[in-house]
């Protein structure tokens, strides 16, 4: 069997009408690692988080976690069993409180109590992100982008997840941000084992602290290698990484 928290993406295909957003995706996360997911505006990105955390239907292909199919499962189900998204945007609920927030995620935590995935207090993602203490009872629309991002990776980690999928968690931010806000994912990744899928457009930044990636193209897996053969290879990055 699988380990516990291997992701396992096989031969994942998925449509919007006559469009083909993933071709065919084959793609491995594992537990420690953080797993990139490059590639250009439109290249299927956020429909392979969606696809993975049932919010896109009818895919064909699999998704397992440590073993267990989850493919076609509801998202309700996908995320009771350790998968949480953070999708690109940053949802927070902005008329809450930070700690209002964070105590939604602690509710699906509750209901995953024993079911494996680092469990987590409110004390320690308050440690981990000292400005969310600090603003714990301001509505979060008050939060700068940087500070909503920690907030939802704050609220995902208190689920207890054995799976993180971060979609474009750079976005908007000044580059000084991203640079904490990354050396904090890989910090947790490293401390806790968590598997991390990341899909990021600026792919500079991911590969600085992924293990793995996989370059999306059309929908289509075009390269996949450690982090440093990407980041080593200059047609692959002018073609594909815009750096
Ligand atoms: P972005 O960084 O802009 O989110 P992406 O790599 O995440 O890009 P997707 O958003 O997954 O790419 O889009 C993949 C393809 O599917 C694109 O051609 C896009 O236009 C199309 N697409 C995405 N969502 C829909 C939708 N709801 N209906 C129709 N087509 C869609």
């Amino acid at each position: 069997a699988e380990p516990r928290g291997t992701l396992d993406i096989r031969g994942l295909s998925a449509r919007y009408g006559p469009v083909t957003a993933l071709d065919a995706v084959d793609i491995t996360a594992s537990p420690g690692r953080v797993t990139a997911v490059l590639g250009a505006n439109g290249a299927g990105k956020t429909t392979l988080l969606r696809t993975i955390s049932g919010l896109v239907k009818g895919a064909d292909g699999s998704v397992l976690l440590g073993g267990r199919d989850l493919t076609g499962a509801s998202a309700e189900t996908i995320a009771r069993a350790g998968i949480a998204h953070v999708p690109e945007g940053r949802g927070v609920i902005t008329e809450l409180t930070v700690e209002e927030n964070l105590r939604l995620g602690e509710l699906l935590g509750t209901a995953r109590r024993g079911k494996g995935g680092r469990e987590h207090r409110l004390d320690t993602v308050y440690e981990m992100f000292p400005a969310l203490e600090q603003r714990r009872r301001r509505e979060a629309n008050s939060l700068s982008g940087g500070e909503r991002q920690m907030l939802v990776i704050g609220r995902a980690l208190l689920s207890a997840p054995e799976v993180l999928l971060l979609d474009e968690p750079s976005l908007g931010l000044a580059p000084r941000i991203v640079a904490q806000l990354f050396a904090l994912i890989r910090d947790l990744v490293d401390r806790e084992g968590i598997t991390v899928l990341l899909v990021e457009q600026n792919a500079r930044s991911a590969l600085s602290i992924a293990d793995t990636g996989f370059v999306l193209n059309l929908g289509r897996v075009v390269a996949a290698a450690d982090a440093a053969s990407l980041a080593g290879d200059a047609d692959l990055r002018h073609a594909y990484l815009g750096f």
